[in-house]
């Protein structure tokens, strides 16, 4: 079995991640319109009628935009924390009876083992997702004001990890964001700069057990606070600086935010291109 995974879009304007194995297909987040979220699967040549699940972080617009026409449009059930389903409902619309599913610490779903865990983010039950199907552990953690410990312990033995860059501090500091919006960012349950980014990601190289070349996406990039060059470089520059090359000991890359990435088969960090082309 081969995991495989796509970044639909990832950003403070819209976020959504496509995993797959030959049997079963997932969406996490499912933060733009329905209509370009079909877009942007048929771009790299996925169905979204493969889809049997929509996982939801938490009820923010760019996390849930689409997600309610989708499970509409194709019979999809959502997965949510309690919390997320109180705040989100309004958002999401009329939601078909036996649709509406409440997310476990831990379930099986059809090929995938899920596990959520708290996030420290600025809204009702936000979560972060590990999904493994048996050979390989694929993690999100975006939305998270800062890394506590025991957010640490489920992002140490991944494959393959997304993990938030938000923002350039001294970006954000001298932009045009409101003081409130600014300290809101920074705060506990804001978002990752791209220097706690830098400061956290070689200890998860030196403590994974699992994957001595995991494949790293920086995401949830703001558009308007940060620049992929920068984020890049400055996270680079600090796993470099720690003894890591990159392209041997870990994949790096920025999510892209305007068009759906390439086809990654996790286990041997390939890209494929059109997958379902054979199917
Ligand atoms: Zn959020
Ligand atoms: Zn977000």
């Amino acid at each position: 079995m081969a995991m495989k995974m796509a970044v639909l879009a990832s950003g403070s304007s819209g976020n959504s991640i496509y995993l797959s194995t030959d049997n079963t297909a997932i969406l996490i987040d499912a933060g733009l319109s329905g209509k370009e979220l079909e877009r942007r699967m048929k771009s790299v040549k996925l169905n979204p009628e493969d889809i049997s699940a929509i996982l939801v972080t938490h009820e923010h617009g760019d996390h849930i935009k689409g997600a309610g026409v989708l499970s509409r449009r194709y019979n999809i059930p959502i997965y949510a924390s309690a919390g997320t389903w109180k705040a989100a409902r309004k958002k999401l619309g009329k939601i078909g009876k036996g649709y509406e599913r409440t997310i476990e610490e831990s379930w099986q779903l059809g090929d995938f083992e899920i596990t959520s865990f708290p996030i420290p983010h600025d809204a009702a039950e936000p979560v972060g997702f590990v999904v493994s199907d048996g050979d390989v552990n694929f993690g999100l953690a975006t939305d998270i004001g800062y890394i506590a410990d025991e957010l640490y312990d489920h992002l140490k033995d991944l494959d393959c990890i997304l993990l938030e860059a938000n923002h350039d501090i001294d970006l954000l500091r001298e932009g045009s964001y409101p003081g409130m919006l600014k300290r809101r960012i920074r705060g506990n349950e804001g978002h990752l700069s791209n220097d706690e980014t830098a400061e956290l990601l070689p200890e998860l190289l030196k403590t994974n057990e699992k994957s001595s070349c995991p494949v790293v996406l920086l995401s949830h990039l703001s558009a308007e606070n940060n620049r992929p060059e920068l984020a890049y470089l400055t996270v680079k520059n600090s796993v470099c600086s720690a003894g890591f090359q990159i392209g041997k000991d870990l994949i790096l890359k920025c999510a892209p935010r305007d068009e759906a990435s390439e086809i990654y088969n996790i286990e041997t960090a390939e890209i494929i291109k059109g997958v379902t082309d054979s199917a």
